[in-house]
């Protein structure tokens, strides 16, 4: 902890002149959730590396919790951006899809009217993740909250279904978890809304038995998942498990909404389509739109088409879906930019290795001192644990060491490794090197043997 105020003096005093105006020094309370007797403050991000306002370069592994997860300060991406924004000369067009290039300017941020990248980007999610009807969010938290309406308004149930100690954002249904068989509020979730267990139901992650016990209830209009956790470190789906949730989800008519916000880790079209699944709603928020605020939510034939006629209805006033900013032309832009340019096959190529390598290094380091700890990977997101691979979010979340945690991440950090806050967690762009992940190893090596120091 010296070490690092030593080693941040302008961003120990820009946190002190944060703290005036700003409710704890932060524009949004989890940015407190760093190691460190304050954040660092940032100046600039490119690719796989930021530099901090103290002039030190950082090999950044959060990436923005996945919302970089293509690298930070994309070109393609600003250039849509100013394109969009100011020039109105459009240069992401890709040269074989003349049906939509433009022979005039387009310019403008939001007018609450639809522009043509939103049909290019509608498709491009249709090829990625095969769901034919598309909709926009501002976030991955916007889309979940839209998709829980329209679940509940095609089955006229009340409730919907989440995973024990999962995370889809600040969804008021979703903050919920068992406490024996009972739900309540999450931990540390503020000024609930009302009590979740009127309108949620929760499940263990890879427990069949226990999903179908509670769809057999009738009430449930949908469940709500990631296909593997991620939030409360990386829980990996036992074999048949997801097979098993679409059975057992459609023999009770229950919708499945496979949340891929972080799990798009797995290669270009998320576990969706790695594994095949077949959800109902597919949500994706962060790093569609490199960086920028922007979630889509898919949906298959027969939910659009029954969604079409419900929403024609005189009687849909404002909804409950949608917001004035929502699908916004510059959101637009950069989601065609980012998709177009990043997120594809040979994006994954060069991830994938190198995820690899950082969970090798992991292993054989923590391997050659004895330690019982763990490490998973999925694609190109890994994690270590310090005990065995939990098999779901209750054990992941009793697994959890907030002090050794800290230590870890301190101790990368004063070496120039940014990790994931909530978790030890490491996420790769292709702008990551294999001299970032042996600096990694060398570093965690390191920490474990000034932990082991007898
Ligand atoms: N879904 C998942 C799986 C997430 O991990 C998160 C954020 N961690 C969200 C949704 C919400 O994303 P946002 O905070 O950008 O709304």
């Amino acid at each position: 902890r010296d070490l690092f105020v030593s080693l941040h003096p302008r961003s120990g005093a820009l946190a002190s002149a944060a703290g005036q105006h700003l409710l704890s020094g932060v524009p949004m309370p989890w940015m407190t959730r760093w190691p460190g007797a304050h954040p660092v403050f940032f100046e600039q991000a490119e690719g796989a590396r930021f530099v901090d306002a103290d002039g030190i370069e950082y090999v950044d592994f959060c990436l923005g919790d996945t919302g970089a997860m293509t690298g930070h300060g994309l070109v393609g991406v600003a250039d849509a951006l100013r394109d969009r924004a100011v020039r109105g000369i459009t240069t992401m067009l890709p040269s074989d899809d003349a049906i939509w290039v433009r022979d005039r300017a387009v310019r403008g941020i939001t007018t609450m009217l639809p522009s043509d990248d939103a049909i290019w980007v509608a498709g491009e999610l249709t090829a990625r993740f095969g769901l034919p009807k598309w909709q926009f969010a501002m976030t991955a938290t916007d889309a979940n909250r839209f998709v829980l309406r329209f679940a509940r308004a095609l089955t006229g149930r009340p409730k919907v279904a989440v995973i024990d100690w999962c995370y889809h954002g600040t969804v008021d249904e979703t903050l919920a978890v068992l406490e024996g068989d009972r739900v309540v509020s999450r931990p540390g979730a503020v000024g609930p809304a009302f009590d979740p267990a009127l309108t949620t139901r929760v499940v263990p992650f890879n427990d069949v038995e226990a999903l179908d016990a509670a769809l057999s209830h009738g009430d449930v209009a949908c469940l709500l998942m990631e296909p593997a956790l991620t939030n409360i470190g990386i829980v990996l789906p036992e074999a048949g498990y997801m097979e098993a949730v679409r059975e057992v989800t459609r023999r009770h008519g229950v919708l499945l909404v496979i949340d891929e916000t972080h799990t798009i880790c797995a290669g270009p079209g998320g576990c969706t389509a790695a594994w095949g699944l077949e959800p109902d709603f597919f949500v994706i928020g962060k790093p569609i739109a490199g960086g920028m605020p922007a979630a889509v939510y898919g949906m298959t034939s027969e939910v659009a088409s029954h969604l079409e006629t419900l929403m024609a209805g005189h009687s849909v006033d404002v909804s409950g879906v949608g917001g004035t900013l929502t699908g916004n032309a510059l959101a637009m832009a950069a989601i065609r930019a980012t998709l177009s340019t990043t997120l594809r096959e040979e994006d994954f190529a060069r991830m994938l290795p190198l995820a690899t390598a950082w969970t090798d290094g992991v292993r054989d380091a923590y391997t050659a001192r004895g330690l019982p700890w763990h490490v998973q990977q999925l694609g190109c997101r890994a994690e270590y644990w310090f005990c065995p691979p939990p098999r779901n979010g209750a054990d992941a979340a009793a697994a959890g060491d907030p002090e050794l945690d800290s230590y870890m991440h301190l101790f990368a950090l004063n070496r120039g490794i940014l990790l994931t806050p909530f978790h030890n967690m490491a996420l790769f762009s292709p702008f990551h090197t294999m001299a970032d992940v042996d600096r990694h190893t060398e570093v965690f090596a390191a920490a474990l043997d000034s932990l082991l120091v007898p």
